[in-house]
């Protein structure tokens, strides 16, 4: 196994990682990190929890230890696009934790705040400016930032920022830059626009794949549970009233849907807070501080807000409402079972959502578990396919936890697939049983 102390890291980095209990690279680190200390281009699929940030931020702040030279006024050494304000801060959190004997000028530069105090920090030039590409362009038109001085550019969660619509003006952003820079492109996938933005913009990249987005981790309990719409608000309250929920996300689909949420679980003295859109970047803040300090045990959250942000410890993921797209679930429920942790992934499913949830089981590749509202399980996951849920159970067989299997239908022998086929030839023959579950 590789040890950071084998990739020609500086000291001042290999002492904060040391400090922070970092020995190991992840496998993105291990091959990310050697390619662009030795200068190369890099594209990479990987999402959040791989240790990406880590990735290309311990290259940049090795730069920095090893040129020793100061940015010009008004213009950066390297910079790190991402797509929303929270993983931008989160980013600068790493890039101080990792940089802490580095002590790197670092500059944030996002919508929803005034602009000066922004404009005061790259005054003077800074090592690496983190940015959201809206605002950084603003910057750009009036001269605050110049981007002509430039070593490294990152586009963190490129295909996050292609739907937020900012690929037109990341292509602005990257003509600005010297032709001769360093360019690193991380996605958790890699849809056609990306791919074209990487063959514009990057030179002979070395390509590093990590934990495809359509497999979620084993280590989730996916389960269920069927009901009307308007028994959503005190079925949460239940789900989240248990005590084995001790830190909670729950996923609504409409920023008014997140504070309706909220202010129910509020209601039922159960220390909820919401994060999206609609609110400012302070109230944002605030919002995940206390979340992370353990203040609040259960955010609720729209997509948007949530997608990136790191945070340990989160025991129960709840999908409120289901996403239209089918990959937001894997996204979803990503933010529990991290750093090896097992997790918890309840989602509610309505009459008018069957489809969302038949789109989510053809990507995952097999049927969640059913429960009832006590989490008992009713029809244990199977393998997806595209017959109707029901048909093959034995109402109360089969009580397998979720997870297990989960586990069981993503490793499917030839044996389990041949025994499926046959079934599936049997009922075609047999009259009986309802489609319960379709
Ligand atoms: P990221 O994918 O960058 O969001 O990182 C996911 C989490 O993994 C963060 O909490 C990091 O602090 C943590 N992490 C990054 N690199 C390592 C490592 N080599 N060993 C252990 N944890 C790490």
């Amino acid at each position: 196994m590789t040890q950071f102390t084998q990739l020609g890291l500086a000291e001042p980095i290999l002492q904060a990682l040391n400090a922070e209990g970092y020995t190991e690279p992840t496998p993105i680190q291990a091959e990310a990190i050697p390619a662009l200390l030795a200068g190369r281009d890099l594209l990479g699929t990987a999402q959040t929890g791989t240790g990406k940030t880590a990735a290309f931020t311990l290259p940049i702040l090795n730069t920095i230890v090893r040129t020793g030279t100061r940015p010009q006024p008004k213009s950066c050494t390297a910079l790190i696009l991402a797509p929303t304000r929270e993983l931008a801060l989160q980013i600068a959190e790493s890039v101080t934790t990792y940089g802490r004997h580095v002590r790197p000028r670092i500059a944030v530069v996002m919508g929803g705040v005034k602009p000066g105090a922004q404009i005061r920090a790259m005054k003077g030039g800074v090592d690496v400016l983190i940015a959201t590409p809206g605002r950084l362009l603003d910057h750009m038109n009036t001269g605050a930032i110049r981007l002509d001085g430039l070593k490294t550019v990152v586009l963190d969660e490129a295909d996050q920022m292609m739907d937020l619509g900012f690929l037109p003006g990341i292509r602005k952003i990257l003509n600005a830059t010297p032709k001769d820079r360093q360019t690193a492109l991380l996605s958790a996938t890699m849809p056609k626009p990306i791919r074209a933005l990487a063959h514009d913009f990057l030179t002979d990249p070395v390509q590093v794949s990590v934990a495809p987005v359509a497999r979620p981790i084993e280590q989730i309990d996916q389960t269920v549970q069927f009901l009307d719409k308007p028994q959503k608000l005190e079925r949460l309250v239940k789900v989240l009233s248990q005590p084995g929920v001790t830190s909670a996300i729950v996923f609504t689909r409409t920023k008014h849907g997140a504070d309706k949420v909220c202010r129910r679980l509020n209601k039922a003295e159960l220390a909820a807070v919401a994060i999206h859109g609609n609110k400012s970047q302070n109230q944002r803040q605030r919002a995940l501080d206390g979340f992370k300090a353990f203040r609040s045990n259960i955010l609720v959250a729209t997509d948007i807000a949530a997608r990136g942000i790191d945070i340990d410890g989160v025991s129960h993921v709840v999908n409120y409402e289901l996403p239209n797209v089918p990959e937001s679930y894997v996204h979803r429920i990503g933010r529990t079972a991290r750093a090896g942790a097992t997790g918890t992934a309840i989602a509610f499913c309505d009459a008018e959502e069957r489809p969302l949830l038949k789109d989510i089981e053809r990507l995952i590749g097999y049927r969640l578990a059913v429960t009832d509202e006590n989490g008992k399980i009713e029809h244990p996951s199977k393998p997806f396919s595209e017959e109707p849920r029901g048909r093959s159970h034995k109402p109360g067989g089969g009580q397998k936890s979720g997870s297990q299997a989960a586990r069981g239908s993503g490793q499917r022998s030839a044996s389990q697939r041949r025994r499926n086929r046959r079934r599936r030839s049997a009922r075609k023959g047999g009259t009986q049983g309802a489609a319960a579950q379709a």
